[in-house]
């Protein structure tokens, strides 16, 4: 795969002012993994038990129909102290809805996972409803690295070499709780913890203090 589609390219992130894509960390080793579209039982417990086999961190953007319905998996990560924050309650396509509707999917979405931070559904978002937007959730969080996990026509090792070829020190890594990533993810995420860790990064969750405290300039 080329470079520019798994970090996104300078003026694709000036398209959307005030985002977050990666945090400033002075050359600090901390990575910040993240994963959407969950909470599911079938997957998002074991990727925490990875997680804390490794003693890391990590941010989950749930959608709010699946916190509706797994109520226990979403406990379990504040209980972990993941950080949480909102995908949308439907997962909707912005290019596909009214601003109308989709600004109500976001509301619905943070009446279930309650915070400031969000990351839109599908990455898909105009510039111009970034103000409104802002209302429900200040952070919005978008990506450094894509790992392209929930494609079936890559193998784990693809989305290894995704992930560690391209993180930089303050990256936002984009991983999913999902059915359709989880039969590469269960190999690959394992091996790209250790593998961090190894080359001495520290895996933190994103809270909007720590966007707040990197972000000042
Ligand atoms: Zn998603």
């Amino acid at each position: 795969m080329f470079r520019w589609q798994i970090r996104p390219p300078a003026f694709l992130r000036r398209l959307l002012p005030g985002t977050v894509w990666r945090l400033p960390v002075a050359g600090e080793r901390v990575v910040y993994l993240t994963f959407d579209d969950g909470p599911i039982p079938e997957v998002t417990p074991a990727i925490l038990d990875m997680l804390e086999a490794e003693g890391a961190k990590a941010t989950f953007f749930c959608v709010g129909d699946n916190v509706r319905k797994h109520p226990e998996e979403y406990a379990l990560l504040r209980q972990k102290g993941m950080g949480t924050g909102n995908h949308g309650y439907a997962h909707r396509q912005a290019w596909r809805t009214r601003r109308k509707d989709w600004l109500a999917d976001v509301e619905e979405g943070s009446a279930y996972v309650p915070g400031e931070l969000f990351r839109p559904s599908h990455g898909q978002l105009y510039p111009g409803w970034l103000a409104d937007l802002r209302k429900y959730c200040r952070h919005i969080v978008m990506w450094d690295v894509l790992s392209y996990d929930y494609r079936a026509d890559l193998k784990s090792e693809d989305i290894e070499h995704n992930v560690l070829r391209h993180v930089r020190p303050g990256s936002i890594v984009a991983l999913h709780d999902s059915l359709k990533a989880w039969p590469r993810l269960q190999t690959a995420l394992p091996r790209i913890l250790r593998q961090l860790k190894k080359e001495g990064y520290r895996l933190e969750s994103l809270t909007p203090a720590e966007i707040e405290k990197r972000c000042k300039k």
